[in-house]
């Protein structure tokens, strides 16, 4: 279907995904997997991308507090984890380490508990009673997790969590996504998306030339570049950067059980240690104020932590939208575009590559899918 030239004719793809992170990646793994040709349009290395720094949680607890819609897609994407592990095992040999036995948020006071366990009680209200979880004193954290410290006040455990290798599961999905016959073109920027009386046509943007695309479709998944994207195909996805800053120790016998929201221990031993939360714009430089309250707060949840080297840090940049929650939505204006954009694109994998891909690929889907409409921000 490629025409021989990229850079003097138009190429074509019966879908393009713009924009090749996690979230890019996995809806086009899922739409090749429903039969499409499909094209990753993707930038280039020195574009901010949230995919190569997270912190590689699943978590389901507390997501989506005041978004009942955002809670239990978080949970329907938490199910179809194990099945995506071992299909991507199964086809590319790489396991990228899920595990789902639970996942701890600890709390440094008493009042922190509490308001913890009213925020997941009215959650399990909203789902009907069916919202997993348990508040655990500083006895029953230990029995758990025999490191965490006395300044620990209790823990609320949510069983549907777990934690993942990210960097794995991005490469485990590009592998898979090519043997099955996808293509990942580093493009340059895409500059240009015209809507035709029949499709779209791409322009993308690199090293004084221009390249052009002809699809059926187009998804945008470009995290924060689908802001300047999305109105071109008449949909709207206010995103902004949010910076988080993480610590990484050196490599450590195994000493955590459970992955909590702020610390996990990786498969290959060092210990993560996350993170913050500040909008400061295009910047993933790390501060050695935010690290040291980051770093303090962890020592308290593990005093072992006092004793580890810290090997590096890392910034890297959130992709939220103005309420934190994802834009699903295809355009009405111009249909066959649709932007797809969350901040969890790791925890929500699953589900992209499951049943958003579905949905793109049918037109029709059982996802609450209205909740999560880019409009909700105008006025
Ligand atoms: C500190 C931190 C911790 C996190 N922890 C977790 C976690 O534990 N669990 C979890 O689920 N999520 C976590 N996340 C979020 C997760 O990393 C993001 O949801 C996810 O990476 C977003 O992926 P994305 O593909 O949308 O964006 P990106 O990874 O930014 O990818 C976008 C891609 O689009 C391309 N692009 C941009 N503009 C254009 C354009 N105009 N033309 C062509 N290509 C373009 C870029 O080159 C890039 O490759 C964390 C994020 C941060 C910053």
């Amino acid at each position: 279907m490629q025409s021989s030239n990229p850079n003097t004719a138009t190429n074509t793809a019966e879908v393009a995904v713009i924009g090749g992170g996690i979230v890019g990646l996995a809806i086009a793994l899922g739409l090749t997997r429903n039969g499409h040709q499909v094209v990753v349009l993707d930038e280039s290395d020195i574009a901010l991308r949230a995919s190569q720094g997270n912190f590689g949680l699943v978590w389901v607890q507390g997501k989506g507090d005041t978004l009942p819609e955002y809670a239990a897609i978080s949970r329907q994407s938490a199910r179809l984890w194990r099945s995506l592990a071992d299909q991507l095992l199964d086809s590319t040999g790489i396991d990228i380490q899920l595990q789902q036995k639970g996942g701890l948020f600890f709390c440094l006071t008493e009042q922190e508990l509490n308001n913890r366990q009213q925020m997941l009680q009215q959650m399990q209200q909203a789902a009907g009673g069916d919202y997993p979880f348990q508040v655990l004193d500083l006895k029953q954290v230990q029995e758990l997790e025999p490191e965490a410290g006395p300044e620990v006040a209790g823990a609320t455990l949510g069983p549907e969590d777990g934690h993942v290798n990210p960097l794995l599961f991005y490469r485990a999905m590009t592998e898979q996504f090519l043997q099955s016959g996808g293509r990942i073109v580093h493009s340059g920027k895409t500059t240009d998306i015209k809507p035709l009386n029949q499709g779209f046509t791409v322009t993308c943007h690199d090293k004084g030339l221009d390249q052009k695309w002809h699809c059926d479709k187009v998804v945008l998944t470009a995290g924060l570049g689908n802001k300047e994207l999305a109105p071109m195909v008449g949909l709207h996805a206010p995103v902004e950067p949010n910076l988080g800053q993480v610590l990484i120790s050196e490599r450590l016998k195994p000493l955590l059980n459970y992955p909590t929201g702020h610390v996990r221990q990786t498969n290959e031993g060092t210990i993560q240690i996350g993170d913050s939360k500040e909008d400061v714009g295009f910047i993933t430089d790390t501060r050695i104020e935010v690290l040291a309250q980051i770093a303090n707060r962890a020592r308290k949840m593990y005093p072992v932590l006092n004793k580890v080297r810290l090997v590096r840090t890392w910034g890297a940049l959130r992709v939220m939208t103005p309420d934190g929650y994802p834009i699903y939505q295809e355009s009405t204006r111009h249909p066959g575009a649709y932007v797809v954009t969350c901040h969890s694109g790791v925890t929500l994998g699953a589900l992209h590559q499951g049943p958003i891909a579905d949905w793109i690929s049918h037109n029709k889907t059982e996802l609450p899918l209205e909740a999560f409409n880019g409009q909700r921000f105008n006025g």
